[in-house]
């Protein structure tokens, strides 16, 4: 028998390379790429998902922590890699993988600048982030003065780049507030236009920024989400394709009667005679608790069936009543046929989290 995997997370780069082009097909032709690969990119594996980006087009990429940017050098990526989130305990790292940091505090800035006087290099890029709205991380616009200043004693050190990040670009009730955040970027860029004296990238667009606001794609767009498959309405989910799909397999079946319970604490009890299905993968694999008591749907030889009971830590159990199945049939719990959205039958989180959540524990193929 050749070995089959019963849980995998199959990545899809066909399905990835659907989504790049869409995406650069709402862009005029010189807007650069930065492909978001934090987070294992969003749960998948950066490093195959890094170097294939690269690959289709992607002129950058962007990751959340130092350690995710070696990660991606040590596979032998060489394009420019944003990382959001720098931290200074790792900033060697930083300086001698060539990573370009997020800057958005002095104190970040005034640690960086005595790390590069121990290293022989010149113009080290970096980008300004600016707060416009989401206050998260950023310098405020009032503090622009102070940063050129800062920069301007600071010789080793080149502005590669000024973003900012919206806050809502997926919700159609906050477009205001989202040309608000736009107007105070175009003011920040202009500043740093007039008191640079060279040119950098601008960029403040994730994916709904892309797909809702293309007055603001300035220079580069940060993609992350859609390029996984999942955007924000119905639309989108149509043109874009799941790269990551989690399958497993049926590992029992059996059948129940009414006033039978089924998992921890008892929480399903059976109304009627039900088939149920066991499936071995659970919350430590990555499928939240939340999802337990009939709130997700996984997919079996083309139906849907819902979670019963409680999730445990590594099995789930499911209603397969009416379902032509057997044991070993594969499972789709989320993925191609059963996108994110349909799994999560009863919006209990965004697809941002079902898809990150899956644990490492699961073994990652490409199909
Ligand atoms: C995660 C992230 C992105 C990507 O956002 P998506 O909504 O997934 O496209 C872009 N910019 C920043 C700063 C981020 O943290």
């Amino acid at each position: 028998m050749t070995k089959v995997l019963e849980t995998r997370l199959e990545i899809d780069l066909t399905a990835l390379e659907t989504n790049f082009k869409l995406l650069k097909s709402y862009l005029s032709p010189e807007t650069k790429m930065m492909g978001v690969v934090k987070a294992f990119a969003y749960g998948t594996d950066s490093v195959i998902i890094g170097k294939h980006l690269v690959k289709i087009g992607a002129e950058q990429l962007a990751v959340a922590y130092i350690e995710e940017g070696v990660r991606l050098r040590k596979a032998g990526i060489k394009a420019p890699i944003l990382v959001f989130y720098p931290q200074l305990e790792d900033i060697q790292n930083l300086v001698d993988y060539h990573l370009t940091p997020s800057v958005y505090t002095h104190y970040f800035l005034t640690g960086l600048c005595q790390e590069l006087t121990h290293h022989a290099v010149d113009s080290f890029g970096i980008h300004l982030k600016i707060n416009t709205g989401l206050n998260r991380l950023g310098f405020e616009l009032n503090e622009m003065d102070s940063v050129v200043k800062h920069l301007d004693s600071e010789k080793k050190i080149k502005v590669a780049g000024v973003f900012s990040h919206l806050a809502a670009s997926g919700n159609r009730d906050e477009i205001e507030f989202t040309k608000t955040q736009i107007a105070k970027f175009k003011e920040a860029r202009s500043f740093f236009k007039a008191h640079l004296k060279y040119d950098f990238d601008s960029h403040i667009c994730n994916s709904s920024g892309i797909l809702n606001f293309p007055e603001a794609e300035f220079d580069m767009v940060r993609a992350g989400i859609a390029l996984y498959g999942y955007g924000n309405n119905p639309k989108e989910h149509q043109l874009l394709k799941a790269v990551a799909s989690l399958k497993t397999v049926i590992a029992q079946l059996r059948t129940i009667q009414k006033g039978d319970s089924v998992g921890y604490e008892r929480m399903f009890r059976a109304e009627q005679t039900t088939e149920i299905a066991t499936l071995p993968l659970g919350y430590a694999d990555g499928i939240s608790r939340i999802f337990g008591n009939g709130k997700a749907r996984v997919l079996i030889n083309g139906k849907k069936a819902p979670i019963i009971g409680n999730v445990c830590m590594d099995t789930l159990m499911v209603d397969v009543t009416g379902i032509e199945c057997d044991e070993g049939d594969e499972v789709e719990v989320f993925g191609k046929h059963n996108t994110v959205v349909d799994f999560d039958s009863h919006q209990q989180t965004i697809p941002y989290e079902v898809i990150t959540r899956i644990s490492q524990r699961v073994t990652r193929v490409l199909v």
